[in-house]
């Protein structure tokens, strides 16, 4: 049997452990209407073997708002495009929140790493130059790696996030004032604001990642990423995929992942197999509680860790 199905069991017995305490413990991110209405309980779990098979437990089909998780597929768009995107973006943890300022200024508009909210910009704004539609790039991919043709923008979320944009224009501009954005910065945070409202399930978002478990090798065979990139995303997801965060996530669970404000987290057991867990009540630093926990346990249980 694949890697799927020979590690539902184990979903199971997490989901019995850890999805009744789901809500209990963290909140729900309120910053915009669309995603504070969301069941703090809900709780979901996905693997996804290399050879393509998607099983999982709980609320495992439910979509929801990937956020953050969308920075993981920009970074690949933007990497299958060359390397030049490292003039621009550093790889060094931030040990700061994910929009934070100060460091741009010491840094002349060069962000820390690819996912907090500045360095994630300069991807959107390198994938426009291009494709011309970084937006559709991100959801085009997730589409096709999930086999799911439904899979869409949550208008909503999308508006509600510009409408409190100001601390991501306040970055955008910045690192524009540094020439660090090739498009115009309202184009660049209309695409941004796009490609985090994505909604999908943890089905969707654990098959949408396999290329990240095969060295770079999409679904159809065919090569997204070559090894050396595909080894470098897994490792800046280790390094910095979890906020200011990303030193305990690394500890207590010793795999590539990244999270997401919609309580979403996608992690990677490299030539084996994607998890994909959902729970939408964030610690302080913006990581699901349940998530990290039945990572934790995930590891733990299996020792499948990168180490
Ligand atoms: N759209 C959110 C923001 O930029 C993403 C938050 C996140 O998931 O980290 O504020």
């Amino acid at each position: 049997a694949g890697a799927a199905r020979r590690l539902l069991s184990v979903l199971r017995e997490i989901a019995d452990e850890v999805g009744p305490r789901a809500g209990a413990v963290g909140r729900v991110a309120d910053y915009i209407p669309a995603l504070s209405g969301v069941d703090p309980a809900a709780f979901g779990f996905a693997v996804a073997g290399v050879d393509g098979e998607v099983l999982g437990v709980g609320d495992w089909e439910v979509p929801f708002s990937i956020q953050s998780v969308s920075k993981v597929f920009s970074l690949a768009l933007a990497l299958a495009g060359g390397d030049s995107l490292w003039a621009r973006v550093g790889r060094e943890p931030s040990g700061n929140p994910f929009n934070s300022l100060v460091q741009l200024e010491h840094e002349d508009g060069i962000p820390r790493n690819p996912f907090i909210n500045a360095g994630a910009l300069v991807v959107t704004d390198r994938l426009l130059t291009l494709t011309g539609d970084a937006r559709g790039a991100v959801l085009e991919l997730l589409r096709a790696e999930s086999g799911n043709p439904a899979i869409d923008f949550d208008a909503g979320v999308a508006r509600s996030e510009a409408a409190r944009g100001d601390r991501n224009a306040a970055l955008a501009h910045f690192m524009a004032s540094y020439g660090n954005l090739e498009n115009p910065v309202e184009q660049v945070l209309e695409h941004y604001f796009w490609q985090c409202s994505i909604a999908m399930s943890c089905r969707d978002l654990a098959a949408a990642g396999l290329f990240l478990a095969r060295h770079g090798l999409r679904g159809d065979g065919s090569r997204l990423l070559d090894r050396s990139a595909a080894k470098r995303i897994n490792s800046i997801m280790l390094t910095c995929g979890a906020y200011d965060a990303a030193g305990e996530f690394a500890f207590r669970v010793g795999l590539p992942g990244k999270s997401g404000v919609g309580g979403g987290i996608l992690a990677v057991v490299p030539g084996r197999c994607t998890l994909c867990v959902w729970s939408p009540a964030l610690d302080r630093h913006g990581n699901s509680v349940a998530g990290v926990d039945a990572l934790d346990r995930f590891t733990t249980l299996t020792g499948l860790s990168v180490f």
